[in-house]
């Protein structure tokens, strides 16, 4: 019996970004948005080392998602996987060019057990990226910061057992706030952030059978409620006919709920001479 993946975002929004994920006793972490003492602290609640890190990868290059990540690659030595384009953008962080294990964009690459699929987002970055990490027959998306829902991001999220999707701001909220109109055109634009309307329909539309959990990141503290993130993609999935997936928040201040994704096997199977 394999053990099963398990999978908890640490910290999640504009003050800093960080998702554990452990397979076989592997753990990678993605993003480390936060300093080195509080991913410390917040992998102590859930009983996992820091110095036991095996690996950070990263999705884009803004602070709040790599704010830890020189001190946690000086201290413990922590490989950093990142495109050429991101690492271009971290050289000023302090981070040397012997930290980094360089990927290509749309090219799956292996850490420990996990195949690590990183995959095009439109944000506004050097060449910002989500993830899918399979491993064990269990497939867990992520993708924290895009503007708009792009083809390519439902066609990697379709069919993961657990999906960490952006759900930054309410329309109406940010619409009535008192942020600047410039910055307000930034994170409704197609490269900023995915508003709570854009992530239910796009959580809706690929979520299949083996689909459990979702995780709603990166709320805006001004321009969203948690109860409104929740409604709107607990709405959509139950229209879809998706109304047993758990929809679970995240935090800036604490980590969220850890779950455990064992393989596929409530799915049945399919008939006899059925591929
Ligand atoms: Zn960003
Ligand atoms: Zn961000």
């Amino acid at each position: 019996m394999a053990m099963p993946m398990k999978i908890c975002v640490l910290a999640s929004g504009s003050s800093g970004n960080a998702i554990y994920v452990e397979e076989a006793g592997c753990g990678i972490l993605v993003d480390a948005g936060l300093s080195r003492r509080e991913l410390g602290a917040r992998l102590g609640t859930i009983g996992v080392d820091l110095g036991g890190v095996s690996a950070v990868l990263v999705s884009h290059e803004h602070g709040d998602h790599v704010q830890g990540l020189a001190v946690l690659h000086r201290v413990h030595g922590i490989p950093v996987h990142a495109n050429r384009m991101t690492a271009s953008g971290l050289f000023d962080r302090g981070l040397p060019a012997p930290a980094f294990r360089l990927f290509r964009t749309g090219a799956d690459f292996s850490v420990g057990p996990f195949t690590v699929s990183p995959f095009p987002v439109p944000h506004d970055a050097l060449d910002p990226v989500g993830f899918v990490l399979s491993a064990g027959g269990c497939r867990v998306g992520i993708s924290t910061d895009l503007g708009h829902p792009a083809p390519q991001v439902k066609e990697r999220l379709r069919g993961c057992r657990a999906i960490v999707i952006e759900a930054n701001h309410d329309g109406e909220l940010l619409a009535g706030g008192d942020r600047h109109p410039s910055l307000k055109e930034r994170i409704r634009g197609g490269n900023g952030h995915l508003s709570n309307e854009e992530a239910a329909a796009l959580v809706a539309a690929v979520a299949t059978e083996g689909l459990r959990d979702v995780f709603l990141a990166h709320l805006s503290r001004e321009c969203n409620r948690p109860e409104l993130a929740r409604a709107a993609v607990e709405g959509a999935l139950r229209a879809a006919g998706r109304g047993g997936v758990a929809v679970r928040l995240t935090f800036a201040d604490r980590a969220s709920d850890l779950i455990e994704c064992a393989a596929e096997n409530s799915v049945p199977a399919a008939p006899a001479g059925v591929l």
